[in-house]
């Protein structure tokens, strides 16, 4: 009887052949790596090849090697950027050799990532947890999660604060129940916008999310924050959650954490630091005097995939109240039980402290690659990025009609080219062209922003590949395209 039926599964019919396909695309890959420099920096996906991903889903099988070959085709030549030594764009890490490695061992493992499944990997997760937790100076009954990245942990971080800090069950009666009063929160104009849509996912709203101005360091406006909470209370509102940051994406800002943290106790409100990436200076000696502080806040969320290099995606959140943390998420269905012994046992219960409830065994990233490395690897490559970015500043600071737009407290350059005699719509216009033409020419990759207004050729540094050769090569081309396109508009 059992002979007869044919059952299926997703096992190679010839494992020998899929060891073959797996030793060739560890080749494939540690070459590409390997030789990531003499790439372009960036290029486009060509249209032929952005046609080929609209073809329908496949009913009957292609084959590993030829769905392989497709890969290294279409796919592999068009990757982000990141990996590549001149790619400043956004806040992005380059991802490593070891991630690459860890990614493929942990697929393998596939584990579920609950914590209370009893394996291995739920105690790797703890473990790495305690890692961060004391890299990041925080207490070891400090609470954390592992989670996709910043916004996540922002997301996680607020609706903790939120939920003790609004004044009621918000967990029973929902937002807003009548004869309360709202919740408003408070963060500078530069605080990244994860920031908002977690406000507003957790109903907060945008009117309640009160945007404090900035200093001409781009750092909070603390007697603006103090009279808009004040002014807050006289109308009948209920100041509850207040974002610093140690970090921001357009200029690498730092709000001072520890006025910050004096206003929260004096206003009760919840303290949480968006510490993306800047937050990880904290591992050098480099950290700027602003994030002293960061010890006070009730949590922090922040990336690993930025600074610290994972692969995508991965970030944490700490938060200190390790009961207020559970509180916020502790669902505890039946089919959900820690046991004593069995499957059931394993050391934590993630799903009590975030939205996700299977994750990937991101930990393994981190805990290989820190043993791998070594943490001091990972401060000193912090860093150096530190320094190349001051190189950078004193490169534009002494290159004739390149111009600062920004101080640099940390990692991010941000510059134009400004011969003279143009207005600053003309300025605008010429250093879009600039930018554009450093990408689509493949010679570097910044992203731009505007600073009151200015277009700026924004460049973050956070790349453990770049050399300051690389920042000279950025400077020369912006110098000649400048030259050239300048000319060629007149
Ligand atoms: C990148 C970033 C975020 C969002 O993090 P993701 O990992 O992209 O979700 C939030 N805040 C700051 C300051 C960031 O740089």
């Amino acid at each position: 009887m059992t002979g007869s039926v044919e059952e299926l599964t997703l096992d190679p019919e010839d494992w020998e052949s899929f060891r073959k396909s797996t030793h060739d695309a560890v080749d494939v890959m540690t070459d590409y790596l390997r030789d990531v420099r003499s790439r372009p920096a960036w290029q486009p996906v060509p249209s032929d090849v952005a046609g080929k991903f609209e073809s329908a889903c496949p009913e009957s099988p292609q084959g590993l090697d030829s769905s392989l070959a497709d890969f290294y085709r279409d796919v592999l030549p068009f990757p982000s950027g990141n990996i590549h030594p001149r790619f400043w764009s956004w806040v992005c890490g380059t991802g490593s050799p070891t991630g690459m490695l860890s990614e493929f061992l942990a697929a393998g493992m596939n584990s579920i990532g609950l914590g209370f499944d009893e394996s291995a990997s739920s105690h790797v997760e703890v473990q790495v947890l305690e890692w961060l937790k004391s890299l990041m100076g925080f207490e070891s009954d400090t609470s954390g999660l592992l989670v996709s990245g910043g916004s996540m942990a922002n997301l996680v971080a607020l609706t903790v604060g939120r939920n003790l800090k609004c004044g009621y069950d918000v967990r029973r009666l929902g937002m807003n129940p009548h004869g309360f009063p709202r919740v408003a929160a408070y963060a500078s104009t530069e605080t990244h916008s994860s920031v908002q849509k977690a406000l507003e996912l957790l109903g907060v709203g945008e009117t309640f999310y009160r945007r404090i101005p900035v200093n001409g360091d781009y750092e909070i406006d603390v007697r603006a924050l103090r009279d808009q909470i004040e002014s807050d209370i006289a109308e009948g509102l209920r100041p509850a959650l207040l974002i610093g940051n140690a970090g921001t994406v357009n200029t690498g800002a730092f709000d001072p954490l520890n006025v910050l943290a004096d206003i929260a106790e004096e206003f009760d409100l919840w303290f949480t630091v968006d510490g993306a990436f800047g937050s990880l200076a904290r591992l050098t000696n480099r950290a700027p005097e602003n994030l002293k502080g960061l010890n006070r806040a009730d949590a922090l969320a922040f990336d690993l995939h930025k600074w610290l290099h994972q692969p995508y995606n991965a970030g944490a959140v700490l938060i200190r109240n390790g009961d207020a943390h559970r509180n916020s998420f502790s669902v505890a269905p039946a089919y959900l039980t820690r046991d004593r012994s069995g499957v059931a046992s394993g050391p934590a219960d993630f799903s009590a402290l975030g939205i996700q409830l299977s994750r990937s065994f991101v930990a393994l990233r981190v805990w290989l690659s820190f043993k791998t490395h070594g943490v001091g690897q990972f401060r000193k490559l912090i860093e150096q990025n530190i320094e190349q970015a001051r190189y950078l500043e004193a490169r534009v600071g002494e290159t004739p009609h390149l111009e600062l737009l920004a101080p640099t407290p940390l990692n991010i350059v941000n510059y134009r080219y400004n011969p003279d005699g143009l207005d600053e719509e003309a300025l605008n216009q010429l250093n879009g062209k600039i930018l554009t033409a450093l990408q689509t020419g493949g010679i570097a990759a910044p992203s731009s922003t505007r600073l009151v207004g200015r277009f700026s050729i924004r460049v973050c540094i956070a790349n453990h590949r770049t050399r300051r050769h690389d920042l000279d090569e950025l400077v020369k081309h912006t110098v000649e395209l400048g030259e050239e396109l300048a000319r060629t508009d007149r």
